[in-house]
């Protein structure tokens, strides 16, 4: 087994690593950390913890201690759900003291030399780890998840990219709650309303997306070349994430080929058959009322991206429409994560 620290255990991301990572089959929760204000407590007392799930036995008594490299002992891995600029500050120190971070965190997510990674769409990028290593001088490194909304929108472009030449693609999301933290939205702000802003988030998509489908020439990551625009929006929804998508393709397409891109898709989780991958990581609604976040979020133990209303649309030129759901705290954030850790366990 391999020792795993989880940073920031308190949170909303933190509780889900936790959650995930109970019964792994190969890495043990032996470090939790997050604020002074939770130090010294064991995580029982220190969380407010949201999940239907119980607290894990084992997990309960422990002592929560700060986030500081020289707090946690023995441990090889650490998954980061840190704000991030408390990451931004911490994390290249857990890499600089000799361990492997796993972050969900934008703070380091564009650093040239930091592997932005969804293990089925580019996982050839964790090469930069390397350059990473010999650049700063680290035993440890660190690599990171794109943001929630990202990472569903990009496994479903991934596919298409592959095979047809997208011109441009617009999002417009409807994002959950939980996806700002526990403290993130008030209830009088979200309750019969929805917030039509939510701080960077179309930067993110528009720039992650765009970097995880970049080409890597073993030391660099030359971004895609096509135009995102996107639209973000808070809703009053607890958990996943709902995007809908319009693209622009170069050439004409069928329907038909466009789902039978999206129900083929698979990538190396699936053929190293890791503990985390789904079986289909893109799941096909064919009901005209689906995916919606209640039903279809935790499509392949949240793990999956549930598409429907696939359709054409006549207004752009070779137009795509369709619908997405994510679950923004599994796939989107500490799902992703451990998918990415597992990955690299395997392989490095
Ligand atoms: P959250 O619920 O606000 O949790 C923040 C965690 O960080 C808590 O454990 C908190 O500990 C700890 N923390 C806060 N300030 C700290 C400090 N100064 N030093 C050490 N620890 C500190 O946030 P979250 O939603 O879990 O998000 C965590 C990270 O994941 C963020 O970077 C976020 O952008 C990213 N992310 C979130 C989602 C999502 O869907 N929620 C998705 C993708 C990425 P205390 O309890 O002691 O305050």
């Amino acid at each position: 087994m391999v020792n795993v620290g989880i940073l920031g255990a308190t949170g909303m991301v933190g509780q889900r690593f936790i959650e995930l990572l109970a019964d792994h089959p190969n890495f043990e929760v032996t470090a939790l950390t997050a604020s002074s204000r939770s130090a010294g407590k064991r995580y029982e007392d220190a969380v407010t913890w949201h999940l239907e799930s119980k607290i894990p036995e084992s997990i309960g008594d422990t002592i929560v201690v700060d986030t500081d490299p020289n707090q946690v002992k023995d441990v090889e891995i650490v998954f980061s759900a840190l704000p991030t600029q408390h990451a931004a500050v911490v994390e290249p120190k857990f890499a600089e003291a000799g361990m492997k971070v796993a972050s969900n965190a934008s703070a380091m997510r564009m650093e040239p030399d930091v592997p932005l990674v969804v293990p089925e769409v580019n996982p050839e990028h964790l090469d930069l780890i390397e350059t990473q290593q010999r650049k700063r001088g680290w035993d440890g490194f660190i690599v990171t998840n794109p943001n929630c909304s990202t990472i569903a929108l990009v496994m479903t472009l991934k596919p298409l990219y592959d095979q047809f030449n997208i011109k441009r693609v617009y999002v417009s999301t409807m994002q959950a709650v939980s996806g700002a933290g526990y403290n993130g939205v008030p209830s009088m702000a979200i309750v019969d309303n929805l917030v039509p802003f939510i701080g960077d988030e179309e930067e993110k998509m528009e720039s992650e997306t765009l970097h995880l489908l970049g080409d890597f020439d073993g030391t660099t990551v030359t971004n895609a070349n096509f135009g995102v625009s996107a639209s973000c929006h808070r809703v009053s929804v607890l958990d996943g994430h709902t995007e809908a998508v319009f693209i622009e393709m170069e050439d004409d397409f069928a329907v038909d080929e466009i789902k039978h891109s999206f129900s083929n898709f698979n990538g190396l989780p699936q053929k190293l058959n890791l503990h985390s991958a789904p079986e289909n990581p893109i799941v096909i609604r064919e009901e005209l009322n689906r995916p919606q976040p209640r039903m279809d979020r935790m499509a392949g133990n949240g793990m999956a991206v549930s598409v429907g209303r696939i359709r054409k649309d006549d207004v752009f030129d070779n137009g795509l429409k369709y619908i997405l759901v994510g679950h923004n705290t599994i796939r989107g954030a500490a799902g992703a994560s451990i998918l990415n850790a597992e990955l690299i366990n395997e392989i490095m």
